[in-house]
């Protein structure tokens, strides 16, 4: 059971949306939160708002796509508020194209801040939270990493969050035995600014977006569910954090397609593995043996 009160907690993308309701709820419970943001008025915003609220928070300009960046931000928190020990990895972009319509800077943009920002925060706070023998980090990925190809034009994006679960997974059985807990949290639809994220691309992938979003909007309206608000989300997620829940979802309407479209074609394939196997028995197919 991981405490959360009296803790110091960082947000990354902490300046809107579900990154804005992790804060909120992490100051209803009493941490105190480190808002990191791109957008250095964002991270102010919600930082003002923390304020308002009776709360205690800092807000970082940072860039978690840069790891000299992760690491200016972990000594920054460290000075502001003292040692780290909640982390959520959450700040995330997003495009829409066919993988053959995207440029090397597209498709290094989203990989770079979804994943490897995500990688970097890890790689970061990890060692100091091991030392201490206390801590959760939450990597914020999406339904969408847990169904790759469902939705339409969206591989690079559903690559890294593919790679956040398997991160966070990952991280959940090496943590075993340290103090330290993991959770990946994969929304479905939440009120932010994610779709706008184009707008604000750094220049070093190539600036902001010019051209339109190639998303599918016959796929988009057959498959519409109503977006949930950033401070509903919040309490779940601290629930998971506090019960070192591996994973949390937040549309439970959303089982059907995850077998559909992902358990289905695994489970398919085993059974043919499995009819392969007994139609060419031998010794490279035997189980294991003692
Ligand atoms: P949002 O755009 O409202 O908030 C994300 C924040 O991250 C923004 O304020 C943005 O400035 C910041 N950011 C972008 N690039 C950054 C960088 N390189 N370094 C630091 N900060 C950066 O988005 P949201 O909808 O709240 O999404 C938050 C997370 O949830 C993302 O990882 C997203 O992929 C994931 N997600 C969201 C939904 C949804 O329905 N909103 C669904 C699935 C997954």
């Amino acid at each position: 059971m991981t405490e959360i009160a009296g803790k110091v907690a960082l947000v990354t993308g902490g300046g809107s949306g579900i990154g804005r309701g992790l804060v909120m709820a992490l100051v209803d419970e009493g941490a105190f939160v480190v808002v990191v943001d791109l957008l250095e008025e964002r991270a102010n915003d919600v930082a003002d708002q923390v304020t308002r609220r009776g709360g205690t928070a800092v807000a970082l300009a940072g860039d978690v796509s840069k790891r000299e960046d992760v690491r200016r931000i972990k000594a920054a928190s460290n000075d502001a508020l003292g040692s780290v020990s909640l982390v959520f990895a959450n700040a995330g972009v997003t495009w829409f194209d066919r993988l053959t319509d995207m440029g090397d800077n597209d498709v290094d943009w989203v990989l770079h801040v979804n994943l490897m920002g995500a990688l970097y925060c890890m790689q970061a706070f990890l060692p100091d939270m091991i030392a201490a023998g206390d801590g959760h980090v939450v990597g914020t990925a999406s339904i969408a990493g847990l169904m790759p190809g469902w939705v339409p034009h969206h591989t690079p994006y559903s690559i890294s969050k593919a790679g956040v679960i398997a991160l966070m997974l990952n991280l959940h059985q090496e943590l075993k035995g340290t103090g330290v807990g993991s959770t990946v949290y994969c929304p479905r639809a939440v009120r932010g600014r994610i779709g706008e994220s184009f707008q604000h691309r750094p220049s070093r992938f190539g600036g902001p977006v010019d051209r339109p979003l190639a998303i599918d909007r016959e796929w988009s309206t057959n498959n519409a569910v109503p977006s949930l608000d950033p401070e509903e989300v919040g309490p779940m997620v601290m629930k998971a954090v506090r019960d070192n829940a591996p994973v949390v979802v937040d549309h439970a309407n959303q089982r059907p397609y995850f077998f559909e479209h992902y358990v289905n074609h695994v489970v398919a394939a085993f059974d043919e593995a499995d009819a392969w196997e007994r139609a060419h028995p031998g010794p490279q197919h035997a189980g294991p043996t003692s």
